[in-house]
């Protein structure tokens, strides 16, 4: 079974954990960056974007991580990990940084007060129909360069993406029971494995 590290410096890592066993994968808790080695895929949770930028240059990871994602290794990143990998922000929190591997940039907290949080369904290219959906306090991609994919839209805004060996989704997968999300991102990692050997 393909080895799953799941970045957990913060933020819905136990859900995640929970989701990729139940989808047949390995997995392995990443703080530090020795945790990175022999992965065969890695998944960024959500949480709050800010405190993962600090916690992930604290810790060491920022770099490292930075490296894997840009050299391909496959990466499933929900809500603050997708801010987290993207290119530019718009509303950072002061100081803020991403790793700028996403060709994105992304807006945080879009979609205002009234609809903070909301479960939706919603079609995700290469996944299926229907996908259940929770948005909690959710960003939208204002706009996607060369290369990323758009794969999932709620009205005409962009909630997912795809670059490469990137999926990154607005909302939290991982927050219900629809494993769809997981079991795509676990066989494309198996299927990425065979490619290689
Ligand atoms: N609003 C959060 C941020 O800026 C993201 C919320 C989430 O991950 N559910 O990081």
């Amino acid at each position: 079974a393909p080895l799953i590290g799941v970045v957990s410096l913060q933020g819905g890592v136990s859900e995640h954990v929970a989701a990729l066993q139940q989808c047949g994968a390995r997995t392995r808790l990443v703080r530090r960056s020795e945790e990175l080695g022999g992965l065969d895929g890695i998944v960024v949770p959500g949480g709050e974007s800010s405190v993962l930028d600090k916690l992930s240059r604290a810790f060491g990871l920022a770099a490292p991580l930075k490296a894997a994602v840009a050299g391909g290794l496959p990466t499933l990143a929900t809500c603050a990990g997708l801010l987290l990998l993207s290119d530019e922000l718009t509303d950072a929190a002061p100081g803020q940084q991403t790793l700028q591997v996403l060709r994105v940039r992304a807006r945080r907290n879009a979609f205002g007060r009234q609809l903070a949080s909301f479960e939706t369904s919603l079609s995700v290219k290469g996944v299926g129909e229907d996908v259940e959906a929770v948005f909690i306090r959710a960003p939208v991609i204002e706009q996607v360069g060369a290369g990323v994919e758009v794969i999932a839209q709620v009205d005409d805004r962009v909630v997912g993406v795809r670059q490469g060996a990137i999926t990154a989704l607005a909302f939290h997968p991982e927050l219900t029971p629809d494993r769809r999300i997981h079991a795509d991102f676990v066989s494309s990692v198996a299927a990425h494995l065979s490619l290689a050997a």
